[in-house]
């Protein structure tokens, strides 16, 4: 069998499959089955690194870390776009296209303006080469590996495609994915993002690209430069920027004056709200390359282009009254109760007023009125006040002292916007809010038991924490509303099934504050059992990697409470997961402690995965990538050239097996 063919084969089915998930949105497999072939041609790339290739399906998981990125002067300028506010503005601007061309026809390309973060990549027979972000539009930042991960950019293109070319486009974050990223950070504790344009846009300068890879990110595209494109006018060169793999949206349209340019914006100004991303305007260009070339550019601008902004939806409304939420976490949410109104398409009856600053800054009062606005987020918000209908006998807003669900006085803590209820044992929203938590399917997932039934518990006072949950019966459970034997039943097995749920899980679902998965997981195998962590002082904590001062010093807290404590060891006592189950290995040491190694090519006495197990067994890690991070290359048989270089760029030593086995035996 020719092992070059089978991965390459497999390279380009996963490319055809990401493709039709991605761009298409067709896929034509589960992602089971997907997941099963990345995962083989992992091995297989994994076995034989001769054949690595930067832009194998497998890169797309990202794991490199980049401190600073490298500043690159980009081929072709990143121009900005003229705006325009009306129709008569694009009227004049059409005059002065005439001015320079005569009155020929004209045919303007129409396309959405994506509200995101721009992007040039650069493809070089057919392979992405380097991908940088605008910066001042002459030089900007190469970001290279984190745009790889962004599932819709291909990293190997299809068909007739030029040799060497920049294609410009938008990452974007589509509002489901926005929305399901504030839900997580919103059940960690943590403060949810405040709009998809600012998310997509940092997430270009994560350090770690495999925190970018979990990112819901799209790349919409829209220009190509070059030489040599062979392409005539913008809108064919997006025809074949679709035909080479790109994800350009079908909403782009040809219009033959500039009258049907109107109908155009006209339409997309009402219907831009059921697209699944945010857009704040729509871009007109004279479509013809050759008009293009006549038009040439002003000192910051095209003048073959033109970006026409949409009014942002707003309307005015009176406030009626303000109403404080409490979360999980304590953490209280003001709320506008306004008199009901149409927006962008819905009946607005809430907006946000995220905290007590705001309301101060913008001296919200009730019975004001108000305007509201409709921007990335689901929430509208309140951007001020018409003051010249206020009544003259309102009040400044006095913002809540005392907590709406249990009476306790709320407190601030500097250089926090919010305020908290600390009445974290006896508040019925953090309570119930915690143990809904803790059956989430990331958490416990428990099979039977919903957010409602939870409720529905607590109010009956048949469970005020979630270790209550293990102690229940079917007999107690029945008599409640809409409870038969059956639900009942599958109640309480699901509660005692959750018992095999692992250590790392456990600790997520415990809710500590600012431990969401990927430090759960962290902290699991650092140390191993819920005492050692418990027993962990600030410094040790800190110490473990990606560990910083603000969670480890929310685990100090959690431990500190003694209810807490009292509630971990009935867990433990029922029987929860508390430690992580490892198998028995009389060989563990911690001779490699701190040391991380990158394994690469074939060896004699393990395999490779015996020998990465053996690596961390002796307390070594293992890294997929050499880095500067990287202490050790273990080589065996056929060495990736790739790596090869990059460990002496790096000067990483180069180990063999045997050198390796001297080091964890005496
Ligand atoms: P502005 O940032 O308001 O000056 O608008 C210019 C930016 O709009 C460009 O840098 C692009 O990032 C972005 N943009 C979004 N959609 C398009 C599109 N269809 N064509 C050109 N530019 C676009
Ligand atoms: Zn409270």
């Amino acid at each position: 069998m020719d092992i070059s063919k089978t991965i390459q084969d497999l390279r380009d089915e996963l490319n055809q499959h990401n493709y039709n998930y991605y761009v298409l949105d067709t896929p034509t497999i589960s992602d089971f089955e997907f997941d099963q072939k990345l995962k083989q041609l992992q091995e297989l790339e994994n076995q034989h690194p001769e054949f690595y290739d930067d832009n194998s399906p497998t890169q797309r998981v990202g794991g490199t870390i980049t401190k600073n990125f490298n500043t690159v002067v980009h081929d072709y300028r990143m121009y900005s776009l003229d705006n325009s506010y009306s129709k008569e503005d694009l009227i004049d601007w059409e005059t002065r296209i005439q001015k320079v061309l005569g009155n020929v026809p004209l045919q303007y390309t129409c396309e959405l303006k994506y509200d995101g973060a721009s992007i040039s990549i650069t493809y070089e027979n057919g392979k992405l080469k380097r991908a940088v972000t605008r910066g001042d539009g002459f030089q900007g930042d190469d970001v290279t590996t984190n745009i790889k991960t962004i599932k819709s950019v291909p990293l190997k293109l299809k068909g007739d495609y030029p040799e060497r070319f920049d294609i410009r486009g938008e990452i974007i974050l589509p509002y489901e994915g926005f929305e399901k990223m504030n839900q997580e950070l919103i059940e960690i504790g943590e403060t949810p993002y405040s709009n998809p344009r600012n998310t997509a846009s940092g997430s270009l300068k994560l350090q770690d690209s495999s925190e970018v890879a979990k990112r819901p990110l799209e790349c919409l595209l829209y220009f190509i430069v070059g030489n040599n494109l062979n392409i005539d006018s913008q809108y064919h060169g997006l025809e074949a920027a679709r035909n080479w793999g790109f994800k350009v949206p079908k909403e782009a349209k040809l219009a033959n004056s500039i009258e049907e340019v109107f109908d155009y914006i006209n339409y997309w100004d009402t219907h831009r709200h059921s697209l699944p991303y945010e857009t704040d305007g729509v871009v007109i260009k004279v479509n013809s390359f050759h008009q293009q070339d006549e038009l040439g550019y002003t000192a910051k601008s095209p003048r073959w282009a033109m970006a026409y902004k949409f009014k942002a939806e707003q309307v005015s409304t009176v406030l009626n009254s303000i109403s404080y939420q409490v979360g999980r976490t304590g953490s209280i949410t003001p709320v506008a109760n306004l008199q009901p109104v149409q927006l962008a398409g819905t009946i607005v009856k809430r907006a946000s007023l995220h905290n007590a600053d705001q309301i101060e800054k913008l001296d919200i009062r009730i019975g004001d009125t108000v305007f509201v606005e409709k921007g990335g987020e689901i929430i509208p918000k309140i951007i001020g006040v018409d003051l010249t209908k206020r009544n003259k006998e309102s009040q400044p807003t006095i913002y809540v002292t005392h907590c709406p669900e249990c009476d306790s006085e709320l407190i601030r803590t500097e250089g926090e916007a919010n305020h908290y209820c600390p009445n974290f044992y006896g508040c019925p929203p953090q309570i119930i809010g915690r143990i809904q938590h803790f059956i989430s399917r990331k958490a416990m997932d428990i099979e039977g038991l919903g957010g409602e039934t939870v409720a529905l518990l607590f109010n009956n006072n048949l469970v005020k924490d979630y270790a209550d949950l293990y102690e229940l019966t079917v007999e107690q459970i029945l008599p409640l509303e809409r409870m038969a034997q059956k639900s009942a039943e599958n109640l309480v097995n699901g509660v005692q099934k959750s018992k095999e749920i692992p250590f790392e899980r456990v600790l997520y679902a415990i809710g500590i504050r600012y431990v969401g998965e990927t430090v759960a997981k962290k902290l699991a195998k650092h140390y191993k059992n819920i005492d050692a962590i418990q027993n962990a002082s600030l410094m040790d904590l800190i110490l473990v990697d990606e560990i910083g001062e603000k969670i480890a010093q929310s685990v100090i807290e959690f431990f500190e409470n003694q209810e807490n404590v009292k509630i971990i060891e009935r867990l433990k006592q029922f029987g929860v997961q508390l430690e992580l189950v490892e198998k028995f290995n009389p060989n563990a040491t911690d001779k490699l402690s701190g040391k991380t190694f990158v394994v690469s090519g074939v060896f004699e006495k393990f395999s490779r995965d015996d020998l990465k197990k053996a690596i961390e067994d002796n307390g070594g890690k293992v890294g997929s990538s050499i880095s500067a991070k990287t202490d050790f290359v273990v080589a065996g048989e056929n060495m990736g050239p790739a790596k090869l270089e990059k460990a002496n760029q790096l000067k990483v030593p180069i180990i063999s097996e045997n050198d390796f086995l001297a080091m964890i035996t005496d």
